[in-house]
């Protein structure tokens, strides 16, 4: 293979350790084991470990292990992002440079009392779209969270490999979006985008529930001069009830081993050919080399 950019492939699995895995998190992992191992890549662990208040202690090792125990081994240590809050600064220091971000006053009251005067509705609990109060200065008010100023059009047009050609007004839909939260934890956002860039993640490929995500990571990337990677959004795993599997909800905990993976094969679409985890790997990449050919 041609040693260029696009030829090189590296993937991540990024779970948050706010409990071990479970099927919905399994067939995340295993979807983006599979891009890496069919395209003869890099497949890398990273443990979301910012929000602390989510975090349970021993989460991460238990994921690990239960990754191993499905055989799914990452070809690195796994990356923790506690331990990167020097990357993170350094981000919002080069963002702060060229007034790319803005530290902002307003609490989630104080949002919604400015949608409200607006005339802009929205359900409670939503996520709501930021108003602009503080782009201009703090007028008096004290200084909580790091926003990103969006440029004048923050639509993003991006390309998913199942869903398709999505596009997204960034600005209409959430506005100016949090880097650091009030409570000083870096965001998501932010961490993901910083993160994927310095490991050179080149595809992206996890649950649905994260291409919501995207368009903003995307804005990001583009503020930073970061790359934006090819993304594949899995379908979720649901409950009886139809609600999205959750760690922190407590979904069941992984019994890891054959019979997860048969499962979360299915989930898939795949067949389990075999009885040992390896051996059902090993026909997993051949078929999804198939079902998901990744275009140059
Ligand atoms: N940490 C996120 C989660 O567990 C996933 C982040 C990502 O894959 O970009 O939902």
């Amino acid at each position: 293979m041609a040693a260029s950019g696009r030829a090189r492939y590296v993937g991540r699995f990024a779970p948050s350790p706010t409990g071990p895995l479970h099927a919905g998190s399994l067939v995340a992992a295993l979807g983006s084991w599979l891009d890496a191992r069919a395209c003869g890549g890099t497949w890398l662990v990273r443990i979301e470990d910012i929000d602390r208040q989510r975090c349970r202690d021993s989460a991460a090792a238990t994921i690990m292990h239960q990754l191993a125990a499905c055989g799914l081994h990452p070809d690195s240590p796994p990356w923790m992002q506690s331990h990167r809050a020097q990357a993170y600064e350094q981000a919002l220091g080069v963002l702060r440079a060229s007034a790319r971000a803005y530290c902002c006053g307003c609490s989630r009251r104080a949002i919604e009392h400015a949608l409200r005067a607006q005339g802009r509705a929205h359900e409670p609990g939503e996520e709501l779209p930021y108003p602009g109060t503080c782009r201009d200065g703090l007028r008096g008010a004290a200084p909580r969270a790091w926003r990103l100023r969006l440029p004048d059009d923050a639509t993003v047009q991006w390309f998913d490999r199942r869903i398709g050609a999505q596009c997204e007004d960034v600005a209409r839909r959430i506005g100016d979006f949090v880097l650091r939260r009030a409570d000083a934890a870096w965001a998501y956002q932010l961490a993901v985008v910083v993160d994927d860039a310095a490991s050179g993640v080149t595809d992206v490929v996890r649950g649905e529930d994260l291409a919501a995500s995207t368009a903003r990571q995307i804005v990001l990337q583009r503020a930073l001069g970061a790359p934006t990677p090819r993304y594949l959004h899995l379908p979720l795993v649901r409950d009886a009830q139809g609600r999205k599997l959750s760690k922190s909800d407590a979904a069941a905990a992984l019994q890891p081993g054959a019979a997860a993976l048969r499962s979360a094969l299915a989930n898939l679409g795949l067949r389990a050919q075999g009885a040992s985890c390896g051996e059902l790997l090993a026909s997993a990449v051949a078929q999804w080399r198939e079902a998901w050919p990744r275009q140059p």
